[in-house]
C-alpha cells in the first residue's frame, strides 16, 4: 500500500508518497487550488502500480479529506500524540508525517464523509465545548461571541464556509445575486490565497467576509502561537484583496476551549458559530438540505453552509429553494455583522431597527 502523506504550510501543500515495500517517490508541492491535480495523481499512482493509496493528513489539515473521500481515496488522520511538535506556521513536514504514520497505521483514524473530519474525537470536541460555557457568556456580553441573533425580528443570516473555491463559490454568488440576498463568507486562508479573484467577487458584490483559519485545524490541538498564525495569515490574505481585516472568526467544527476563545478575543475578533446546520457537508441530497435549513430556521438564526472544502453542488442547487421558502415565511436576510449589532442592541435593551 502507498501512503501519501500531505503537509501544509504558508504556500500550499507538500506530498510524499512511500510504499510499504520501501519504495518512495520524489516529494511534490502543489498550490491549495490544485486539489483536482492531487486527486488525479493519487488515482494514477493506484492504477499504474495496482496498489491501494491512502492519504494521511494531520489534525491541523481539514480541507482535503472532503475532496479526497469524494474521489474514492482512503483518508487517514494522524493525531498529535503520534507526531512530533509542529512549527507554528505549518503542519509537520510530509516526510515526518510519512515516517511516523507508516508504523502506526492501526492507530490512524479512517475518515468518512458521513462522520466528518473529527471521527473518533467527537467526545473530546463536546467536552471542550461544555467547558467553554463561562467564557462564552462573558464574551457574549462584550459583543465578541455569537451563536444566533436576537429573536426580535424575522431575520436570518446565511453563511458559507471553507471557500473561496470555484466553481462552487461562483454558483452560490450567482444565486445570491439573482435574489438580491446578502450573505457572509467565512474564508480559509489557503483558499483565499489561491483564489483572489473569487474573493474579490465576494467583496465586490457586497457580502461580508470572516476568517475561518488558514488550514482548518481542530483548534484545541493548537498552541497560542499556532492559533495566532492561523488568524493573522488568513487576515493578511483577505486584507490583500479587500483592503480590510476581518473582525469575525468562525472556528472550524465549532471547536473551542476557554483559552482558544480568549485568544481569538485578544485579536479583537468575535467568535461566530451557528444555530442551524443543514448538514450540507455530509451531502445528504438537495431536498434534505432545503428541508433541514428551512425547518431549523427561527428569528435570528445563523445558517451554516459550505461553498468550499469539497463538492458543494448540492448546496448551490438547494440555495434558491431555501431563499424562496424563507422569503415566503416572511424572513429578511442579514449579514453576520448586522446580526451581531442587532444582538448587542438587544442585550443592551435598546430597540433594534
Ligand atoms: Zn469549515
Amino acid at each position: 500500500m502507498w501512503i501519501a502523506a500531505i503537509a501544509w504550510d504558508s504556500r500550499g501543500y507538500e506530498v510524499v508518497c512511500t510504499h510499504s515495500d520501501g519504495r518512495s517517490l520524489a516529494p511534490w508541492r502543489m498550490g491549495a487550488g490544485e486539489t483536482d491535480v492531487l486527486v488525479r495523481r493519487l488515482g494514477e499512482l493506484a492504477a499504474e502500480t495496482g496498489c491501494e493509496v491512502a492519504a494521511v493528513l494531520d489534525s491541523t489539515n481539514g480541507l482535503l479529506d472532503g475532496p479526497l473521500l469524494a474521489a474514492g481515496v482512503t483518508v487517514l488522520r494522524a493525531d498529535p500524540w503520534l507526531l512530533p511538535q509542529r512549527p507554528e506556521n505549518a503542519s509537520v513536514s510530509a516526510e515526518q508525517l510519512a515516517r511516523h504514520a507508516a508504523p502506526a497505521l492501526n492507530r490512524l483514524v479512517r475518515l468518512s464523509t458521513e462522520v466528518g473530519t473529527l471521527a473518533g474525537r467527537l467526545d473530546d470536541l463536546r467536552r471542550n465545548i461544555r467547558d467553554s460555557a463561562d467564557v462564552e457568556r462573558e464574551l457574549t456580553l462584550r459583543g465578541l461571541y455569537l451563536v444566533r441573533g436576537a429573536p426580535t425580528a424575522p431575520r436570518v443570516a446565511l453563511t458559507f464556509d471553507d471557500g473561496p473555491q470555484p466553481p462552487h463559490t461562483d454558483g452560490v454568488l450567482d444565486v445570491l445575486r439573482e435574489f438580491q440576498v446578502p450573505a457572509t463568507f467565512f474564508c480559509v486562508g489557503l483558499h483565499a490565497d489561491a483564489h483572489p479573484a473569487t474573493l474579490e467577487r465576494i467583496a465586490s458584490e457586497g457580502h461580508h467576509i470572516g476568517n475561518h483559519t488558514w488550514s482548518h485545524p481542530y483548534l484545541p490541538d493548537l498552541t497560542r502561537d499556532e492559533l495566532d498564525f492561523q488568524i493573522e495569515a488568513t487576515n493578511r490574505a483577505i486584507r490583500r484583496v479587500t483592503g480590510t481585516d476581518p473582525r469575525m472568526l468562525r472556528p472550524p467544527y465549532g471547536s473551542r476551549t476557554p483559552d482558544v476563545l480568549r485568544w481569538i478575543a485578544d485579536h479583537g475578533m468575535a467568535t461566530v458559530l451557528w444555530d442551524n446546520d443543514p448538514c450540507d457537508w455530509a451531502m445528504p441530497g438537495t431536498a434534505a438540505i432545503v428541508d433541514n435549513a428551512v425547518r431549523q430556521t427561527g428569528w435570528g438564526s445563523v445558517v451554516l453552509m459550505h461553498d468550499g472544502g469539497g463538492d458543494r453542488s448540492q448546496t448551490v442547487r438547494a440555495l434558491s429553494d431555501i431563499i424562496r421558502q424563507l422569503t415566503e415565511d416572511g424572513y429578511q436576510f442579514a449579514t453576520v455583522d448586522e446580526t451581531l449589532e442587532h444582538h448587542a442592541a438587544h442585550l443592551a435593551g435598546t430597540p433594534a431597527c
